[in-house]
Parts: structure tokens; C-alpha cells; sequence
């Protein structure tokens, strides 16, 4: 594989999302591959900065580009990721929503696309929610996480674009956002997990705590480990 990116900094990037690599586009459910790995989607209004985070969190410049291709854009691309050439899970790119300029046929295929790989993928191990920090939740954001709760994955919230706030301002955006999960949460029924954090592609903020939050979802400790022997 080619990394085209800038490794300054390649200390906080994950070695198992580094070795994210294209494994297929699907445009129906049954287009899915079918094996068991499992997967970590990634899902947001278009243009929260979903793909950027996706090349930053992977350390390739242009890995997400393939879901911004013509004629993809309403697919599901996946990546699989692993260690020492044994694919271990994927990464699912779903398509971004709210693009105004798109027919309301076409949304509403999208949507019943992303909501049938939302609650029916059994293979979903969580869910990276990317918001812009500085609009938080929208509410196409609520609608997604409405179809999210009902298979109670844990989600991850990625408030993007970071950088173009003050330290001030970031935190109030990540406090506010905390807020309306806590006060919407019962409504939605989210019963699984829902943490939250700031991040930025640019400036590399938040990569560690993203691509561990990952890297647990997708290497959990195995269930049947022996005990230590005491
Ligand atoms: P997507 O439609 O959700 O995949 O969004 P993109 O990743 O294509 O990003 C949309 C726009 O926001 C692009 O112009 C990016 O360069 C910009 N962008 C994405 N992430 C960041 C970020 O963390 N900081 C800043 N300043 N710009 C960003």
C-alpha cells in the first residue's frame, strides 16, 4: 500500500486504521460483504468533514476520496483495516446527508439505505457520528441517531473543524452538544454508550482519542481469554 500523507506527526496515527485499504462499494444492503468482521461506520451531514477525518484518522490522503467520486456518493464504501496483512475489520463510509441539492427521490433512497444498514448490519461494531463543532447537532443528526438506537451500538462524536474555534468556544461546543444527548436521550431510547469530542483534520486534534475509541470497537478483548493464573 501507498501512504501519500504527511507523517510529521505519525505518532498519533493508529497502526490499524493506517493500514486502511479499499475493499468495495456497496449501493444495496446485499451488496455488503457478508463475512463476519467487524466494521466501524462513519456517518455525518455532507461536509462536517467526514471524508477528512476518515484520510487523517487512516493517514492517507485521499482514501475517502473514493466516496466523492460521481456515482458513489450514494454507495457505502468500506475499508478494511488490519495487522500484519490480516484484515481484522472495516471501516464503513457511509453516504454524507442534507446535500440541498439533491432530488427527493434520491434522498429518500439514501435514507432508507442508511437506515436498513443502521439497524439490520449485524456486523456494525460503532458508530463515529462527524459534526461541525460550530452548528453541533443538527437535526438530520437526530433523525440518524433515531435510526441508530434501536441496534444500541455505541456512538462517538466527532465535533470537526475544531480549529476554527477559540479554546473557549470548543469547550461550550462540546458542552452544549453533551447537554442535548443527555436531555434527548430517553426520547431517542439511546440505550448504548454515547461519547463525545473535539477534533479537527487540519490541526490533527483529537486523533488519539478517536482512533482509540475505534480501535476498541474493532479489536475488542477477546471474551474467552484464559484468566491470569494465580
Ligand atoms: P465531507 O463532505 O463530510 O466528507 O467533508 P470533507 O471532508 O470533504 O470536508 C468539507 C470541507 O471542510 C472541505 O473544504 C475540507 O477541507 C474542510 N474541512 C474538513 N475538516 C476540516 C477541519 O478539521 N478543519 C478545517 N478548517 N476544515 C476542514
Amino acid at each position: 500500500m501507498t501512504h501519500t500523507g504527511n507523517y510529521s506527526k505519525q505518532a498519533d496515527t493508529s497502526v490499524l486504521l493506517q493500514s486502511a485499504r479499499f475493499c468495495t462499494t456497496a449501493a444495496t444492503f446485499a451488496q455488503l460483504p457478508s463475512d463476519a468482521l467487524p466494521e466501524v461506520a462513519f456517518v455525518g451531514r455532507s461536509n462536517a468533514g467526514k471524508s477528512s477525518a476518515i484520510n487523517v484518522l487512516c493517514g492517507q490522503r485521499r482514501l475517502a476520496f473514493a466516496s466523492k467520486t460521481p456515482g458513489r456518493t450514494q454507495h457505502i464504501n468500506l475499508f478494511d483495516v488490519g495487522l500484519g496483512g490480516v484484515a481484522l475489520g472495516r471501516l464503513a463510509d457511509l453516504p454524507g446527508y442534507g446535500f440541498a441539492a439533491v432530488p427527493m427521490e434520491t434522498k429518500q433512497r439514501w435514507q432508507r439505505f442508511i437506515a436498513q444498514y443502521l439497524t439490520q448490519r449485524e456486523q456494525l461494531a460503532g458508530l463515529v457520528l462527524i459534526a461541525d463543532s460550530r452548528l453541533g447537532l443538527t437535526e438530520l443528526d437526530w433523525t440518524l441517531l433515531g435510526y441508530a438506537a434501536p441496534a444500541a451500538r455505541p456512538v462517538h462524536v466527532l465535533l470537526t473543524k475544531a480549529d476554527k474555534l477559540t479554546q473557549a468556544q470548543r469547550a461550550a461546543s462540546a458542552r452544549k452538544v453533551r447537554d442535548a444527548l443527555q436531555q434527548r436521550a430517553a426520547a431517542l431510547r439511546l440505550l448504548a454508550p454515547v461519547s463525545v469530542q473535539l477534533f479537527s483534520s487540519t490541526q490533527r486534534l483529537g486523533l488519539v482519542e478517536a482512533s482509540r475509541t475505534i480501535e476498541e470497537w474493532l479489536l475488542p478483548p477477546a471474551a474467552d481469554a484464559p484468566a491470569d493464573e494465580a
